[in-house]
């Protein structure tokens, strides 16, 4: 199993700072060599390059989804990609209802396939991260609602399993690392976020770094990690094939 290393809180603020500067300088030729970029998609959504072929950029997942976390790729992340669905965990997390999938009229989103079940993978940032920068939170792995996903290691912090992760969101959604820790202005992310599969391996592979990892949830793409097989989410397609029901 390919363990998802955790990244540095520090890596994301200068990676962040690094695309801005990229966009600046760079203006649209820049983001145009972003075509490859491997964004954290909604449910059965196809491979990087088939969704921006195949979407026609209606924008019906984004009305369907109910906690409005579908948003569309903005232009000076990805011109190709523009207008594209992608996913904001700050305004909540996927419980697969498969509404955006429902709405889809080009089949960009559909089902059928492990991704249908599956849109990415948490990592941990250990400089956010209260457990690993301190001691004392459990709150993702409580609140995980996928069993094995996250797993304490021996002092107690948080560690991701990726072939149970389905990328749902929720831990990043409910990580308490910027409340517990607002006596430090600096720090102001989640301690758990979401990031592609594609993004993931880019990383493992070295043709990106730690720090562009998790830069806005994409990256350039490699060859993505398999979607999870193991993971079951209680509220997903995963609870109809365990009662019986359609594959
Ligand atoms: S499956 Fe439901 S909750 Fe998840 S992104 Fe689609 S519409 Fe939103
Ligand atoms: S509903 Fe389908 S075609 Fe329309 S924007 Fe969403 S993914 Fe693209
Ligand atoms: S993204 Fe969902 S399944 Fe994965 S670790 Fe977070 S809460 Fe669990």
């Amino acid at each position: 199993m390919m363990r998802v290393e955790e990244i540095s809180r520090r890596g994301f603020l200068a990676a962040g700072a690094a695309s801005v500067a990229l966009v600046g300088v760079g203006g649209f030729g820049a983001v145009t060599k972003q075509a490859d970029a491997a964004f954290v998609r909604p449910p059965g959504a196809a491979s990087g390059a088939e969704l921006v072929a195949s979407c026609d950029r209606c924008q019906k997942c984004l009305q369907a989804c109910p906690y409005g976390i579908v948003t569309p790729v903005p232009l000076a992340e990805s011109l190709v990609a523009y207008g594209t669905p992608t996913i904001a965990y700050e305004h909540g997390f996927c419980d697969f209802c498969m509404k955006c999938v429902d709405a889809c009229p080009t089949g960009a989103l559909a089902y059928g396939g492990l991704a249908e079940r599956d849109m990415g993978v948490a990592v941990v940032v250990r400089d956010a991260c209260v457990a690993w920068d301190w001691a004392g939170c459990t709150v993702c792995k409580e609140e995980c609602p996928v069993e094995g996903a996250i797993t304490l290691d021996e002092q107690d912090r948080p560690v991701v399993h990726p072939d149970y992760c389905d990328g749902c969101g929720k831990c990043e959604q409910v990580c308490p690392s910027a409340s517990l820790r607002a006596y430090d202005a600096s720090v102001e992310n989640k301690g758990i976020v979401v990031v592609s599969r594609a993004s993931v391996a880019a990383h493992a592979s070295g043709s990106i770094g730690s720090e562009e990892l998790q830069t806005g949830r994409f990256a350039r793409a490699g060859e993505a990690l398999a979607p999870h097989t193991k993971g079951v989410h209680p509220d997903g397609p995963d609870a109809t094939r365990e009662a019986g029901g359609a594959a």
